[in-house]
């Protein structure tokens, strides 16, 4: 289906062309294409990752596209403007978005869940979510107790009917291909990571879309303030840097360099990748806290 896109993909470009000019090699990168644009709403085009996987999303904001025998599985979708884009990229790759059997979400935010309503009623396609992501995606609003909860609360998200609730540890098999959610909750009090296998032939890898891992919150927001925060974010953190992981792939794609990977700029596949991930963050979190104590020794 890729390749009978790539190949219409450079026919259009080529008649395209002026006279005398020499058609392109290959149609053109996703690295390239966001080159000088990385805006959550800015177009990308589709490109495979690996096996039956593919980037769906924008410059700005990962969405990933499985093919399994029983349908399409879509994670994330962006920005609600993203909503055209996702499903243009989907056409684009040569299916329809009917085909998308099942919905799943990395965390609770409007960047990632936000096009997800339209893209359920445009897909017919059935949500499986973490138990502490049920509610804000059904309700559209902010958890509470998320750190962000304050700055969230203007970017409200269309409801989503939740089918299926999997707790850590979860499975979601689709088509003979595994999905298994595991709770990361330091991004957010839902954050969860995706794992499932991905083949090329016989080489098969494994895709972690480990979920957002920083510790951000709106103004005034106290960490130490909420000690059950503190040791989910932690949890959270040791949950990503022991996850199965050859392919990292996270939700804001600059967070795992994933469009230089996927030119071949860098290695694609590091097994160690969702660990040091994962221990950049606990260093900044540490760092986040020293300056929470800091600032009470020092009142300004
Ligand atoms: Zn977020």
């Amino acid at each position: 289906m890729f390749a009978k896109w790539a190949v219409t993909g450079i026919m259009a470009t080529a008649l395209a062309l002026p006279v005398g000019a020499q058609p392109p090699d290959k149609p053109i990168t996703i690295a390239a294409a966001c080159s000088e644009h990385d805006g959550w709403a800015d177009p990308a085009p589709p490109a495979r990752l690996y096996g039956n996987t593919w980037y769906v999303g924008t410059c700005g904001i990962t969405a990933l596209l499985v093919k399994t025998s029983a349908g399409l599985v879509l994670l994330d979708g962006g920005v609600p403007e993203a909503t055209p884009l996702v499903l243009a990229n989907i056409r684009k790759l040569g299916f329809s978005p009917r085909q998308v059997r099942w919905i799943l979400n990395s965390h609770e935010h409007y960047d990632h869940a936000g096009a997800l309503g339209a893209i359920q009623r445009a897909t017919g396609a059935r949500v499986a979510a973490g138990p502490f992501q049920r509610r804000p995606l059904a309700s559209g609003r902010p958890d509470p107790d998320d750190p962000q909860a304050a700055l969230l609360g203007g970017h409200p998200m269309q409801p989503l009917r939740i089918a299926r609730v999997l707790l850590s540890g979860g499975h979601l098999s689709v088509g003979g291909t595994t999905f298994t959610a595991t709770a990361t909750p330091a991004h957010s009090p839902g954050s969860t990571s995706w794992t499932w296998r991905a083949c090329e032939g016989a080489r098969c890898r494994t895709i972690a879309y480990a979920d957002s891992s920083s510790t951000i919150s709106a103004d005034g927001y106290r960490f130490a303030d909420h000690p059950e925060r503190v040791a989910a974010v932690r949890s959270g953190h040791a949950a990503i840097a022991t996850l199965p992981c050859e392919i990292i792939v996270t939700p804001h794609p600059d967070a795992s360099d994933l469009f230089a990977r996927m030119a071949g700029a860098e290695p694609l596949i590091n097994p160690d990748a969702c660990r040091t991930y994962a221990e950049v963050a606990m260093k900044r979190f540490a760092d986040r806290l020293a300056a929470e104590q800091q600032a009470v020794k020092e009142p300004r």
